[in-house]
């Protein structure tokens, strides 16, 4: 008798079930119908020709200073209702080591946060030309200038120079050191390292009133000196986890952009490296931003998670719940001790690898990682670790 009525109630609740599934389901129908009805009209596209624009586009999301959603966003980022963070914000990586530099470029795990930056200038005629751009899209970035042109003996070289890094600095964006001259670090003697990292940051204080707080080693050659210098003036290194060559792809913005989104989408975000000192590279920047505002459309209309491009401070706030992951990789690494920290720093000497003479970087360096991977990244990394 106990095990029927057990039985029954069983039945019935089956029964309930299936009525608020079937009830569920016929709802998502109807919400589904609406939205195809509202997104069939037809909508001028990017180029002039029509495109079939899902309804509610949801647009590039970035956050303004007082932490709100800017017009066109809609999709709210982790934290965007919080207060922005200070900057600087605290060290992430107070022994500047490369490994961590690297690894925390990817920004917080299994998010597809963005944050932009752009090495090398500050260049007239193309960093000038960017800076509209950015602002349109309301996008922070992190510039990582370098000083020769603010002491150029050229005019109106120098002046421009000068008037763009403020405009740089006054239009949101933050600005880091990329030495003087962009020369390859772990040549150097330890003097001619430290002029080149100081002597940057007194140009950018001379013409800004404030010393940069990010640094990132041209090339990404990484050295010994380099890094005991960045710790003694507790400065954030800052590398990079998408890199489309730009500097190989001369007056070719269309490959530039195509680089840049579908590594965007391999690695679900990350710190995108261009320089501002292309024109291509330049001109690829509104393709982006076109594709990141149809792919979050879309991305909406499917639920998904949206891409969100970050400032600097709201990205490496992001980063910081990566620093679980990387001491977990670090503990692997030192075998079972995750008390002694033997990669890294104090041994790292590294000389890049192979590269071109204008752009940036190890041919590799950055990519392939999986946001949520703790990866091993460069050739110079494995130098790094003992
Ligand atoms: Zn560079």
């Amino acid at each position: 008798m106990g095990r029927r009525r057990r039985h029954q109630a069983r039945q019935r609740s089956q029964a309930l079930a299936y009525r608020a599934a079937a009830l569920l389901a016929v709802g998502a129908a109807v919400i589904t119908g609406a939205l195809m009805a509202l997104s069939s009209a037809p909508r001028p596209g990017f180029d002039g020709v029509p495109l079939r624009i899902p309804v509610l586009p949801r647009l590039l999301a970035s956050v303004n200073d007082a932490g709100q959603i800017e017009p066109l966003g809609m999709v709210i980022p982790p934290d965007a209702s919080r207060r922005p963070p200070s900057w600087p914000p605290a060290l992430l990586n107070p022994e500047a080591r490369l490994r961590w530099g690297w690894d925390l470029s990817l920004g917080r795990p299994g998010s597809r946060e963005v944050l932009f930056t752009f090495d090398d200038g500050p260049n007239p005629g193309t960093t000038d030309r960017l800076l509209p751009m950015l602002a349109r899209a309301n996008i922070h970035a992190a510039f990582f200038v370098c000083g020769w042109r603010l002491e150029s003996s050229e005019e109106p070289l120098r002046t421009r120079a000068r008037q763009i890094l403020r405009d740089t600095l006054a239009a949101g964006h933050v600005i880091g050191n990329h030495t003087v001259h962009h020369l390859q670090l772990p040549t150097l003697t330890p003097e001619r390292v430290r002029y080149e990292i100081e002597h940057n940051a007194d140009l950018i204080e001379e013409v800004l009133g404030q010393r940069p707080h990010l640094f990132r080693p041209p090339y990404g050659a990484y050295s010994e000196d380099v890094r005991r210098h960045l710790v003694s003036k507790a400065n954030e290194l800052w590398m990079w986890s998408i890199d489309p060559h730009d500097y190989l792809l001369v007056n070719d913005a269309e490959s530039v952009a195509q680089r840049v989104i579908t590594n965007l989408g391999n690695h679900a975000g990350g710190t995108v490296l261009l320089h501002d000192t292309h024109p291509w590279s330049v001109a690829a920047m509104p393709k982006i931003i076109r594709w990141l505002e149809r792919e979050n459309a879309d991305r909406e209309l499917a639920g998904r998670a949206p891409y969100v491009v970050l400032d600097p401070a709201r990205y490496m706030e992001g980063a910081r719940a990566r620093l679980p992951l990387i001491q977990a990789a670090d503990a692997l690494l030192n075998g079972s001790n995750p008390g002694r920290h033997r990669d890294a720093g104090p041994d790292a000497t590294a000389v890049e690898p192979t590269t071109g003479v204008m752009g940036e970087g190890p041919v590799d360096a950055g990519v392939a990682m999986d946001a949520a991977m703790p990866p091993a990244r460069t050739p110079m990394d494995a130098g790094a670790r003992d």
